[in-house]
């Protein structure tokens, strides 16, 4: 392009709030024929609400009395009035007893307290909205990507998903039901851990951006492949990815934060040329690696820095603007 036709397109995006990182950043994004998704915070809203809690016991019986009654105002359900009173003098929980959905909140909610993520925060504020006395932890470790340990009232608590629980030696399949049900509802699944048992699961849901459907059709109507790219497991993405209309095939769900570059390489190493979306620091390599690397909105400076493109406002249909800016700036100078 000429300097005048690039200056044309950097100042139309501007105005837009689409902003380019150069003038090979405008050239290059009309060649995209692929957009990757981040899920989080990039296709949804990225504000986790606490919505299920349940408890579970050893045969995989949900124990909780509310245990199938799912909110839809965002309120944690799963109420639970059973065996009120577990305690010891000591505090201690007594073990191989079914604890209540409010028990399995509060350990929960004390091992989320060393967390940052937005599926802790939201525990721990599920916890707190409930009035829940949430007790200290200490000892926290967390594991990327699959969940956080603490040892709460002496005891060895776990949250997470499904590996995590299995490389501590306890077995996630009683709560298989419960998981899978929580999950084709788009919401993301925790199981829930104390002491080496499985106590019960607690969910978080997001909701999806009020344009993301229209900004997939829009893509998917020039002949662009919408694909969506995820740390979450499987289902939950799917059912997300239905939601927005994103073909189930083209999601790619329990990437770890570390192997989003390489799923972004292996896309397009297909001769694809791809435009990767993402907010968060765990997307800085995938934007970087990417054809085109477009943050969103709200991003972390981390993606920003990483990215070619930025989207001032934090709606997905911005990505079509970006690459209609590059079509017409491109096609006006030819
Ligand atoms: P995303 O890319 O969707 O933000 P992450 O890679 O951070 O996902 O995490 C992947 C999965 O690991 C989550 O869906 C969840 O099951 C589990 N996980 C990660 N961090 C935590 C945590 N602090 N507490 C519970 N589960 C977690
Ligand atoms: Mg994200």
């Amino acid at each position: 392009a000429t300097p005048a036709a690039t200056m044309v397109g950097t100042t139309i995006g501007a105005q837009n709030g689409v902003l380019f990182k150069g003038g090979d950043v405008l050239e290059r994004a009309k060649d995209v024929d692929t957009v990757v998704f981040d899920k989080t915070g990039t296709l949804t809203e990225g504000a986790m609400e606490l919505t299920d809690v349940v408890a579970v016991d050893g045969e995989g019986n949900a124990v909780t009395d509310g245990g199938d009654a799912v909110a839809d105002g965002g309120a944690a359900s799963g109420e639970s009035g059973t065996s009120s009173d577990r305690r010891s003098d000591g505090g201690e929980l007594a073990t191989r007893e079914r604890l209540s959905g409010d028990d399995v909140l509060r350990l929960a909610a004390a091992a989320e307290s060393g967390s940052e993520h937005p599926l802790a925060r939201a525990i721990v504020d599920g916890a707190e909205e409930r009035g829940l006395d949430v007790p200290d932890a200490e000892d926290f470790e967390n594991v990327p990507g699959h969940g956080i340990r603490a040892t709460v009232e002496g005891r060895e608590v776990l949250v997470g998903n499904r590996k995590l629980l299995r490389d501590a030696g306890v077995d996630p399949t009683p709560a298989a039901e419960t998981m899978e049900r929580l999950e084709s509802e788009g919401k993301t699944a925790m199981l829930v851990a104390a002491d080496g048992e499985l106590v019960g699961v607690v969910a978080d849901a997001d909701t999806v951006k009020e344009n993301a459907k229209d900004a997939v059709a829009a893509l998917q109507d020039r002949g662009t492949d919408v694909m969506m790219i995820t740390g979450d497991n499987e289902r939950t993405a799917r059912a997300v990815a239905e939601q927005v209309g994103i073909d189930p095939d083209n999601v790619r769900a329990e990437v770890l934060p570390e192997d989003k570059s390489d799923a972004v390489e292996a896309i397009q190493s297909e001769g694809r040329k791809a435009m990767m979306v993402g907010d968060g620091v765990n997307d800085a390599p995938a934007l970087a690696v990417a054809h085109v690397g477009t943050a969103i909105g709200s991003g972390t400076d981390v993606a920003i820095e990483a990215a070619d493109v930025t989207l001032m406002r934090d709606d997905p249909q911005d990505v079509v603007k970006a690459i209609r800016i590059s079509e017409a700036t491109l096609q006006k100078i030819k």
